[in-house]
């Protein structure tokens, strides 16, 4: 399976209420463990976004497909995005769209584990990082701008997707921002 199929655009989002739960669950199982070292033996990278796994925490997906159904190994934004969720319109967490014509989901990630990678080392000056982080959070204001609606919050765009046309035009457009490091990181 090649990472395009992995890594969606939001044309692909499907919300799956539970999605996330369902996973958690996976993740108690008794073969879970066994599975992801098996994984992590064959793979050095995320099959998403091609992060290598030792820089970063990945977790043992299923995938189906009508045909069929595989385990890929994920790293931790590509499991998210992978397992989208029902997001509820109380939502009131750090998750956003953004409008992010000019760089593919994948290659966020990359821009992400790099923000996090310097605001985690107390070495480090992190002030690009936080103005970075910053920024691509203000896109999801420019993202309801340029829709006209705030679809930027996950849980109206989960409710807006399914009232549009796929082919419509923002969702090409849109990227799926963890908002986790807005947290605690920017006091
Ligand atoms: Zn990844």
């Amino acid at each position: 399976m090649k990472s395009s199929t992995i890594i969606k655009t939001a044309q692909d989002f499907v919300a799956i209420a539970g999605n996330y739960q369902t996973q958690k669950a996976f993740q108690q199982t008794k073969n879970y463990q066994t599975m992801l070292l098996d994984q992590k033996s064959k793979h050095q990278y995320c099959q998403g976004c091609h992060l290598a796994v030792d820089d970063i925490t990945c977790q043992l997906v299923e995938v189906k497909t009508l045909k069929n159904s595989q385990y890929l190994l994920l790293c931790d934004y590509c499991a998210k995005l992978k397992l989208f969720d029902q997001y509820r319109l109380s939502y009131d967490g750090n998750d956003q769209l953004i409008y992010l014509p000019n760089m593919s989901q994948s290659e966020l990630h990359h821009l992400y584990y790099a923000c996090k990678k310097n605001l985690d080392d107390p070495e480090v000056d992190s002030f690009q990082a936080k103005e970075l982080i910053t920024e691509l959070s203000s896109l999801a204001k420019y993202l309801d701008d340029v829709a006209g609606v705030n679809i930027s919050h996950p849980g109206v765009f989960v409710h807006y997707y399914h009232q549009v046309e796929k082919s419509n035009k923002f969702l090409k457009d849109i990227r799926w921002f963890d908002g986790s490091l807005l947290q605690n990181k920017f006091e």
